[in-house]
């Protein structure tokens, strides 16, 4: 029979590579739980229009890329492309947003978006991230680049900048909106298609496209800080005073616009040195809009998120090779021959209490076992024989040391003395 692939675009975690995101994983766990974030589940897949109203009709994410199907029930859903819009879903079906609270969240998973597949980006990819909802305060901002920036560290990597930028909010964007339309009339014809489209609708989105000839036409465009009304001027400032205050150092960056339509004031990404010309590792912003655009009651909220394969490939242009080294066991429990099995089972059941014990599996021989316990790098392999069992003992060798020592097996089964 024919071979049957994964999925363009997919892909498998394999061990060893699995046990950098089992630590990913347990290093955002630990770091959510000292800034006091919780961690929120939602489905994999939600009704469409949560995505339409939540990201945008107009982004490339609703028009191109989202994997859409009709159930047997005739409901028309998508599988989630990123996580902000069903995270305010949740929190406007479950009343979680109550006027004086902030909602600390934040969640990890896979995402789904049919886009053309290269070195780390996929169909399935997976995303980390976090929000703050329910303040419009400059320090909520902040907060969130904060535990963004403290997890790029926990993870490991460096030569991180931070870029910053406000894209106005919709009583000051009408205008800005109006000068990039100016800007670029007269260069319309040489933009993209889907630009010629965006220039009607979001000319803001123009300032995101990754074609090459668009990026030529929109040097020197307009910036976003030129024509923020006094309350986003403000904040603006605020916010960077807090990250001043926090002790993160970052850069204005006047081109930053982030590709969702549900931005308001501050947006933000996270620059790694290792990752080429596409060397943003995550971002985010302010959403003040997107509750209300769900269905809940006004209330603002600010959040970031990261691609852990882009993750992961910063870290090896890092050169660290791994974030978790492999579980050596403590023990190897070996067998002189198929009487002492039963002995070794009852032994290395015991010995797994306490911590990390091997035995072989498919009726090795001795030395074949020996050969084994060093692949793994075991520290001690007890060797169990009939007669050594009869007199209550086993031969304990130390594999660093090469020592070996005949040790009780109450011994043993106790840890009483610790010999072995
Ligand atoms: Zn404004
Ligand atoms: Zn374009």
């Amino acid at each position: 029979m024919a071979k049957i692939q994964a999925p363009r675009g997919t892909h498998d975690i394999l061990p060893p590579e699995s046990r950098h995101w089992i630590e990913m994983e347990r290093r955002t766990h630990e770091l959510m739980r000292r800034w006091g974030f919780e961690e929120i589940r939602t489905p994999m897949f939600e009704s469409e229009e949560l995505f339409v109203r939540g990201v945008g009709q107009g982004s490339d994410i609703v028009r191109k890329e989202m994997y859409t199907f009709t159930d047997k029930g005739d409901r028309r859903l998508s599988l989630r492309p990123e996580g902000t819009a069903s995270v305010a879903r949740a929190a406007v079906e479950h009343g979680m947003l109550q006027p004086g609270r902030v909602l600390k969240l934040y969640y990890q998973g896979p995402m789904f978006r049919y886009d053309r597949p290269a070195a780390g980006r996929y169909r399935q990819f997976h995303q980390m991230g976090a929000e703050v909802i329910g303040s419009a305060a400059p320090v909520a901002d902040a907060e969130i680049i904060g535990v963004f920036w403290a997890w790029l560290l926990e993870m490991g990597l460096q030569g991180l900048t931070v870029r910053l930028n406000s894209v106005g909010c919709p009583v000051c964007r009408p205008a800005y909106r109006e000068r990039l339309r100016d800007f670029l009339r007269p260069k319309l014809e040489w933009l993209c298609g889907d630009c010629k489209e965006r220039f009607e609708k979001n000319p803001m989105r123009i300032l995101d496209c990754k074609v090459p000839g668009c990026q030529a036409e929109i040097v020197g465009a307009p910036s976003t800080l030129d024509s923020l009304g006094e309350e986003c001027r403000t904040h603006f400032e605020e916010v960077q005073a807090c990250l001043q205050a926090a002790g993160i150092r970052f850069e204005i960056d006047p081109g930053l616009v982030r590709g969702l339509d549900y931005y308001t004031k501050t947006a933000f990404e996270v620059h790694h040195a290792g990752l080429g010309a596409q060397s943003a590792v995550g971002g985010g912003g302010r959403y003040d809009g997107l509750v209300e655009e769900v269905g809940g009651g006004s209330s603002p909220g600010v959040g970031f998120s990261t691609g852990l394969e882009r993750i992961l490939l910063a870290l090896e242009a890092d050169g660290v090779a791994e974030l978790a080294p492999p579980a050596r066991p403590d023990w190897f429990v070996a067998t002189v021959n198929s009487d002492a099995r039963d002995e070794a089972l009852r032994l290395v059941t015991a010995l797994r209490r306490r911590g990390a014990a091997e035995m072989d599996l498919s009726g090795a021989s001795l030395k074949s076992q020996f050969k084994q316990a060093d692949r793994l790098g075991a520290a001690k392999v007890i060797v169990l024989g009939p007669r050594e069992i009869e007199r209550g003992v086993a031969m304990v060798r130390d594999m660093a040391t090469h020592q070996e020592n005949e040790v009780p097996l109450k011994e043993l089964y106790t840890g009483g003395s610790e010999s072995a």
